[in-house]
């Protein structure tokens, strides 16, 4: 099994000085090869692969002497790779006739993470095993920095990473061969329903809701958001305004996936098989802004920009929810989320009517009243549990 680990750096200032040049040189790099392949592409119409760039890097590390050769080969590789995944998902849009939107330059902030892709090769995790108490990374060009590994890492570390969030500094850890530790049967069954109010309810009529810090913080957020739409391109206030809006966002962005990984916990313990609606980016998009069986999940006085960063814990949830479901041998089940929330889970009438307010779920046809959230989280529970058989009949 595959799982990750993140930890808070604690560079010195020399080392944080080395991280800073690292990541911007990585970016200097990224933004070169995308040149480099516009500028081919436009001029001779020649597409330019990721080979061709690989086999560059020699000549540009013989060249800068000083500055991209002291980083390590493999994660400039690894650089390489990720804009010719860029390129490949821009070819994919192009084929399936979406809005393209050719990849572009990184602009200092858009770029914040550095990949090794092997413990071993430049970058070496625990690299000072005989250290009684710290644990440290060494990763080349930067030494060995200290790590504050507040949990174990379990299996063998592949590849190391290191991102940037404000002025924080983070290591990313990809495990393989994390052995799962599978947790006892509880003969539970549970469906959930994502809102942002509840950012969970189950079939069985429990609520987890969005914590009020986050709520907060994504307030905060979005009143940040506004002030830096109003300050002047280039001046130094519109600086200010964007380093306190990146500040935030790595806030909230650590609340939310702190919270999921509470959520998650919690559900994985009580039930064996957990139901849930698939997500599509175009089913989030739409719950933003309101439909008509939805409107706007509750928080229609809330602005827009609030709710959608609230939304978005959604995707992150969901995918601490597969991992921990995974490690812990439970069942997890996605169902297309078509009508849930307007089927009567009594006698499966299905009219929007049924849904006239928000929170109240009430049925033209069979009069059954019930809270909306727990009403979809028990029509999803069902398809999921049909689908299931159908799986085990085929
Ligand atoms: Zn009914």
């Amino acid at each position: 099994m595959r799982r990750s680990f993140t930890f808070l750096l604690c560079p010195t200032a020399k080392q944080a000085a080395a991280l800073a040049a690292c990541l911007e040189e990585h970016r200097q790099l990224y933004n070169a090869a995308l040149e480099h392949r516009r500028t081919a592409y436009r001029k001779a119409g020649v597409s330019i692969r990721y080979g061709d760039q690989s086999g560059e890097l020699k000549h540009i590390r013989s060249g800068d002497p000083g500055g991209q050769a002291r980083w390590s080969f493999s994660s400039q590789q690894a650089t390489l790779r990720r804009l010719d995944k860029a390129f490949a998902a821009f070819f994919t849009r192009v084929r399936d006739s979406r809005t393209p939107g050719f990849p572009r330059f990184k602009g200092r902030g858009r770029f914040d993470t550095v990949t090794w892709p092997k413990d071993g090769d430049d970058c070496r995790w625990d690299s000072q095993p005989e250290h009684p108490t710290a644990t440290y990374v060494r990763l080349q060009g930067v030494g060995h920095v200290r790590v504050h590994r507040h949990r174990p890492v379990k299996g063998r570390v592949k590849t190391i990473s290191v991102k940037r969030e404000g002025s924080r500094w983070y290591v990313i850890l990809s495990c393989d061969e994390v052995p799962a530790q599978p947790l006892p049967a509880t003969g539970a069954v549970a469906g959930i329903d994502l809102g942002v109010v509840s950012l969970v309810t189950t079939s069985d009529g429990g609520y987890i809701g969005n914590p009020r810090h986050l709520a907060a913080s994504a307030d905060r957020l979005a009143a940040a958001q506004r002030d830096l739409a109003r300050k002047q391109r280039g001046s130094a206030r519109r600086r200010k305004a964007a380093a306190r809006v990146a500040a935030l966002h790595a806030t909230v962005r650590r609340q939310r996936l702190d919270h999921a990984h509470k959520m998650a916990l919690a559900l994985v313990r009580d039930y064996d098989v957990i139901v849930h609606e698939a997500l599509r980016v175009a089913n989030m998009a739409r719950s933003a802004s309101g439909t008509l069986e939805r409107p706007g999940r509750g928080v229609a006085a809330k602005s827009g920009l609030n709710r959608s960063i609230l939304d978005a814990g959604w995707g992150v949830f969901l995918a601490v929810l597969a991992d921990k479901a995974e490690s812990a041998g439970r069942e997890l089940i996605a169902v297309n989320p078509a009508d849930t929330s307007r089927t009567c889970a009594e006698c499966g009438h299905v009219a929007k009517e049924n849904r006239l307010i928000q929170a109240a779920f009430a049925c033209t046809a069979c009069g059954h009243a019930a809270h909306a959230d727990v009403n979809a989280a028990v029509n999803i529970v069902r398809a999921g549990l049909a689908l299931r058989e159908a799986a085990q009949a085929a």
